[in-house]
Formats: C-alpha cells, structure tokens, sequence
C-alpha cells in the first residue's frame, strides 16, 4: 500500500477500503504521509465524495487518532453538536438545562469558523472561565457537576487538528465526508449515549440551501448511528440571526436571560426543542411532548440557571465579570418597505471587522463589541427606525459599506414561511424514535 496508489484510486473515483484509509489518516499522523499527498487526497475526497462505509471508516481512523473518555454507568450522556449560525448562543443555555434534568453533558467545543462565532470564544467573555482542561479536569467536572463546555485538548483527534488546518488553505473544507468525521471525530471521543445535531441551512449557514443541508444531516446521523451513538438531526433555518444579540459577551447576556426564563422566543423555543430531543433520545422522556413541559419547568423554575452558576464557577468563571458592551451606536433604516431579507452571513463578517471574531488563527478577540438586531424579517419599517444597535470602538463608519448590504427592505413582504425559522420544517434524520 503506498499514498499515491490510494490518491489515485480516489480520483479515479473507486470506493476505498478501511485498511486504505486508516493507512492515510495514521500515515499523515505520524509523518509517512506528506501534506501535499494529504491535500491531493482531500481534493480527491471533495470531487469523488465517499460512501457512507468509507466515511465511517475516516471517522474512525481519525477518532482513534487520539483518546476517548470512557465512563462507569452513571447519568445518561448527551450532547450537540450545531454546524453554526450567526447568534447561535444554543449550546450555552442547552447545556445546563440537560443537566438540570438528569443528563450528564461533556461538550467538546469549537471557536468562530468563517463567518459564525463560537462557543469557546463567546464564553471567554467571562473572566476566569478556563476553556482548555486536562482530560482528568474535564472528567471530573463531568462527574461533579454534569456540565462542562472547553475546547478539544491535544489528546482528542489529533488527526482531525492537522487535517483541518490543510482543508482550510486547500479549499477543501466543504467536502461532506471530510465534515462528517471532523465534527464525528471530536464529538464521539466523548463517550456519548446520545447526539444531537442541529444543522443550519440558510444565507448565514454552512449549507446555504435545505438540500445540502440534508445531505449534511444525513451523513451525520447515519455514520454516528453506525458507530453506536442514537442520534437525532434536525434541518433550523438560520436565514436570520437566532436572538437579537450577536457577539460575543452580549450572547451570554441572552443566554443568561434563557436561564432565567426569558429572552427571545426563538432562542427559547429551539433550546427546549433540542433538550427535549435529548431527552427522548436518552429515555428520560417518554415522548416529545413530555420532554417539552420537563425542559420548560428547569427553564422557569431556576434550577437551570442554578446548575449554570454551579458550571460556570467550576470551570473558574465569574459571571459577574463579563467582557461589557463597547460604545452604543445606532443603525437605522433609510426608507420604508418590509424587512425583506437579513444577510446574516455578512451580520456575521461585520462581527469580524468590528473584532469580535478572527481572520487570522493569531489574532485576539475584541469580546465587548457585537450587535442588537431590533427587527426580524417581515417586520414593516420606516425611515429612520432603528434597525439595530452597534456595539464598537469607532462607530459605524469602519463598517457602513458592510452594514449597507445587511438589511433589505422591500415594497413587498417576504414569503415568511420561508424565512422564520419556526414556520420552516424540522427535519428530524436517524431519530430511533
Ligand atoms: N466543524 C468542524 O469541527 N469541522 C468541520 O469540518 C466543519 C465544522
């Protein structure tokens, strides 16, 4: 077995064996294979595509790249995974709430990717908060308290680690089977009973049609499924920001407000959503409906907030020292129509600019500035209403070329099935419901 006969095997577009993948994976590991074999192999992969043996084949070979946890019997193991969306704070309120109702969540979490923020990053806005624990720290976080959120550590997937970085130069990122097992790889070492997927589709997502979307989805529940994780995906709409508040530290602020039984209802709805998918998942609830009023209740009661405020100091964080806002400025809308359409992806790439996220691996995150979006698509505007609140260091002149293509205000209302979430369908893929 040699790199070049495999690479080319692929580009011819034949089905690779385990025996042949594993070679590449192991290989690019431990240096036999050279990272221009390795990116050739990548394109290989993003233009042949890989059956679904195949892509459970590289999840594995790069899961056991590195360590998985392994946990005695206990409270039941969930967790989810989102692909990203613009004001995606789900993970941050979902996580405290599972554990208020029994389950045990070990989340393994990323940074801003592209245009989407992460969690890591938004959860550095609290200071003190350590994101990067030894596997022992992680495990007896998990054990103590039933919530942890922090970063993969260098002994989870090291393959995908090296992989990623070669993707992201090589435009080879979007390739589905690469996707499947980078996201696979890192959230199986955890050891799960139960997965979550939340895969957004929309003009601020990854996959920017329902289709792709799906297809994503698919691949995802059916490679988690087959390596023994019960699984449930679900297709969200993400054609407009999640929440009103879009940054870093500021989306901690509405997380806190979901933990106390507020904030905005689609942040609500899709936290109690996806709990009560894991906990029908897990057999806590018998059935959708059950896990709702369940979920509901830790939401409204407190408790959820209490096992927050327990997470939060354990991992060292002060909650009360969070990142403040940066200077208020305003963003209003210059004539009247309907809000026909948010661009939620350049929403996203604003953050960027005003420092809130990175375009180099290298750069420092500005945690205080970000957005308060004050409309939702459909709304009818006037000239001179406030579209949104800008939180930066310079105004918003350093981003109004950006800001002018964010909101698009049209004589007539938008087909609004199709552009709020809620009214869009949820799809769920694998469930063993
Ligand atoms: N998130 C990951 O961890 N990997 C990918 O390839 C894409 C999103």
């Amino acid at each position: 077995m040699n790199a070049a006969e495999i690479i080319s095997r692929k580009r011819d577009g034949f089905a690779l064996t385990s025996a042949e993948i594993q070679f590449m994976v192991d290989g690019f590991v431990d240096g036999r294979v050279e990272r221009p074999q390795m990116a050739a192999w990548a394109m290989a992969i993003l233009l042949r595509d890989m059956n679904t043996d195949e892509i459970v084949a590289l999840t594995q070979a790069m899961l056991y790249s590195g360590q998985q946890f392994r946990w005695s019997k206990g409270r039941p193991k969930v967790d989810k995974h989102s692909t990203g969306g613009i004001g995606d704070k789900i993970s941050i309120p979902l996580a405290p709430l599972w554990a208020a109702c029994g389950l045990d969540v070990p989340m393994i979490s990323g940074r801003g990717l592209g245009a989407t923020g992460g969690t890591i990053d938004k959860l550095e806005s609290i200071a003190g908060y350590r994101t990067l624990l030894s596997m022992d720290e992680f495990r007896e976080q998990v054990q103590s308290l039933g919530v942890v959120i922090a970063s993969a550590s260098a002994e989870i997937a090291p393959a995908d680690k090296e992989l990623y970085a070669l993707r992201d130069v090589t435009g080879t990122v979007p390739a589905i089977p690469l996707i499947t097992a980078s996201i696979l790889s890192k959230k199986l070492a955890e050891g799960l009973d139960a997965l979550i997927l939340d895969v957004k589709w929309g003009n601020g997502a990854f996959m920017k049609t329902t289709s792709d979307a799906k297809r994503l989805a698919e691949s995802l529940a059916q490679v988690a499924k087959a390596m023994g994780v019960p699984t449930t995906a679900l297709v969200t709409n993400m054609n407009q920001p999640l929440g009103k508040l879009v940054g870093n530290a500021v989306e901690i602020e509405e997380s806190e407000a979901i933990l106390r039984g507020a904030g905005p209802a689609d942040v609500r709805e899709l936290t109690i959503r996806l709990a009560a998918e894991g906990l029908v998942l897990t057999g806590v609830s018998a059935d959708l409906a059950n896990a709702r009023v369940l979920a509901t209740g830790k939401l409204d009661s407190g408790e959820a907030w209490e096992k927050y405020e327990a997470w939060i100091r354990g991992q060292g964080g002060d909650r009360r020292q969070l990142a403040p806002r940066a200077e208020e400025s305003v963003w209003l809308a210059d004539r009247s129509g309907y809000l026909a359409k948010i661009e939620t992806e350049q929403l996203g790439y604003a953050v960027i600019d005003l420092g809130g996220g990175r375009r180099h691996q290298s750069d420092t995150i500005d945690h205080g500035v970000g957005f308060e979006i004050e409309v939702r698509v459909g709304d009818r505007v006037e000239p001179g209403q406030l579209l949104a609140r800008v939180f930066s260091r310079g105004g918003v002149d350093p981003i109004a070329e950006r800001m002018k293509t964010v909101f698009v205000i049209d004589d007539c209302p938008p087909p609004l099935e199709t552009l709020v979430w809620e009214e869009s369908t949820a799809l769920p893929f694998g469930s063993d419901r």
